[in-house]
């Protein structure tokens, strides 16, 4: 019998299904590596108790020949998602000691059909990073390391956490959330899967709250497929959610082979940035040349609001941010500071003494953003870019099916090197922030190495609701790809 820790999510569910193993070895397997790789600092919190007793509970369904989709199948959380009477930080001091009385749709869709949760996924703070440094819990250490360097990189951000533990297989899969591309970067970074689903897809119901009209959470996973099921068990209407959309739920495993041929791919021109290496150009090359050689049409296509995108984002996020923040003052939950004289002087205290400096870096352009004698300047004209953003692609997505880019603009940097630099963090976002300000869904699959032996990945778009044509799409480059590369185990 295989590692079970060296089985994908699919794999692992059939295993379970077939009883060629329990989920309680399945999950001590997880729990022991977990254990081991205190070096990555993925983990805020390790909930090995409860995961040993619902895995304990998973195999007795098992046994009887029931349980759901995901029965016994252990899975890592982004400590974003509210978890009942389990600590939730959101990477925050300021949430210190907040165990939710409430569970988010997310989980309780994934308990529902018989996920097993090994504990919480470190993450940027409120999930606002590029590289999981802004978390009060310390930077999550990416699992590859440069070829001959022992330098530790970043995982990417903010869902750090997630993509270290899936590329180290501290868990099975992972959930996570892409504001501007928190699934996709981190993805790309670690050779990993990642999938931001169309705005509405999944409930926001019971996510910490970054910037509510660009959240939308998705999977982090080995493979394609992996991905598919995932987003099966996390999609779907929620009444909680007013912004969570009424459709069905397609099959999205079903889509995973379905022939690409006669798919018009977009290639846009201002993806081509200056400064990006030549390695991620060469690679996008080879991503158009698998999709012609699977019987793809590849079309030009222009997308001049590109340039446009990271401003309006740096607008619109901080500016929902200072919004959603504005309730973490002491008074009901999480860090209260211990010195103060009146309310006020609590509100200032508790919040000066709770978020870190991005945070407080998104507050202030935020509120500026919002005030009144600058409303009209900033965050009104930077909605009617975002509004021309969307024109575009609704026009783009009539000549084409899906669009073909790179994730990020590099591999993984260094821990560290970007920190003292926002600008030069924030253009970490620059394709993938369009996909959220449009509302589309946008994907990363691992697609080759750099010159120094450092995952890639090549990113797919696609018209909202149509993740089933983007599953297409990263099924045939994974097949191209042919991305089986996996980093050392330094850790432990
Ligand atoms: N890196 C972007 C930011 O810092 C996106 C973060 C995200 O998608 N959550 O805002």
């Amino acid at each position: 019998m295989a590692n079970p820790t060296d089985l994908t999510l699919a794999q692992l569910r059939d295993a379970l299904k077939a009883k060629e193993l329990t989920s309680l070895e399945a999950t001590d397997a997880y729990l022991a590596c977990i254990e081991n790789a205190g070096d990555l600092n993925a983990f805020i919190t390790v909930t090995a108790d409860k995961a040993r007793a619902s895995a304990k509970a998973s195999d007795a369904k098992l046994a009887k020949g029931e349980g759901g989709p995901l029965e016994g199948v252990s899975l890592g959380i982004k400590d974003l998602f509210c978890t009942e009477e389990t600590l939730t930080t959101a990477g925050s001091h300021i949430l210190d000691g907040f165990h939710p009385k409430y569970e988010s749709t997310v989980t309780s869709q994934l308990w529902r059909d018989g996920a097993v949760c090994l504990g919480k996924l470190n993450l940027d703070e409120f999930a606002m990073g590029s590289s999981n440094e802004t978390s009060y819990y310390g930077p999550v250490v990416n699992p590859w390391r440069a070829n001959g360097s022992d330098a530790k990189l970043t995982p990417g951000g903010s869902s750090g956490g997630s993509s270290a533990s899936v590329a180290a297989k501290l868990c099975a899969a992972a959930t996570a959330t892409d504001t501007g591309g928190s699934i996709r970067q981190p993805a790309s970074l670690t050779g990993t899967v990642g999938v931001k689903p169309t705005y509405g897809r999944v409930s926001r119901w019971g996510i910490v709250a970054f910037a509510s009209s660009l959240d939308q959470a998705g999977p982090l996973t080995r493979d394609v497929r992996d991905a598919a099921v995932m987003l099966k068990s996390m999609a779907g209407h929620d009444e909680k959610d007013s912004t969570s959309v009424n459709r069905p739920v397609p099959d999205y495993e079903a889509s995973l082979g379905q022939s690409v041929k006669g798919l018009r791919i977009g290639v846009p021109k201002e993806y081509r940035i200056d400064g990006m290496p030549a390695e991620i150009e060469t690679l996008w090359q080879s991503g158009i040349e698998w999709m012609k050689d699977a019987g793809c049409e590849i079309v030009d296509i222009s997308l001049p609001m590109t340039k446009y995108a990271l401003p309006v984002y740096y607008i619109v996020a901080p500016a929902e941010a200072s919004s959603n923040l504005a309730r973490y003052d002491g008074v009901k939950f999480g860090h209260r500071a211990k010195d103060y004289t009146d309310i006020l002087s609590m509100y200032e205290n508790t919040r000066a003494e709770g978020f870190g400096d991005e945070v407080k870096r998104r507050i202030l352009i935020g509120t500026y953003v919002l005030s009144a004698g600058y409303y009209d300047a900033y965050y009104l004209r930077a909605q009617k870019v975002r509004k021309r953003i969307f024109d575009e692609f609704t026009d783009a997505f009539g000549k084409v099916d899906l669009i073909l880019t790179p994730s990020a603009p590099s591999a993984a940097f260094e821990l560290g090197a970007k920190m003292n630099d926002p600008v030069q963090m924030y253009l970490n976002d620059v394709f993938t922030v369009t996909a959220n300000l449009a509302g589309l869904p946008g994907a990363s699959v691992p697609a080759g190495l750099d010159k120094d032996g450092l995952p890639l990945g090549l990113q797919l778009l696609a018209k909202p609701f149509d993740e089933e044509t983007m599953f297409k799409g990263m099924y045939a480059l994974e097949q191209a790809a042919g991305f089986d590369a996996k980093p050392d185990e330094w850790w432990g």
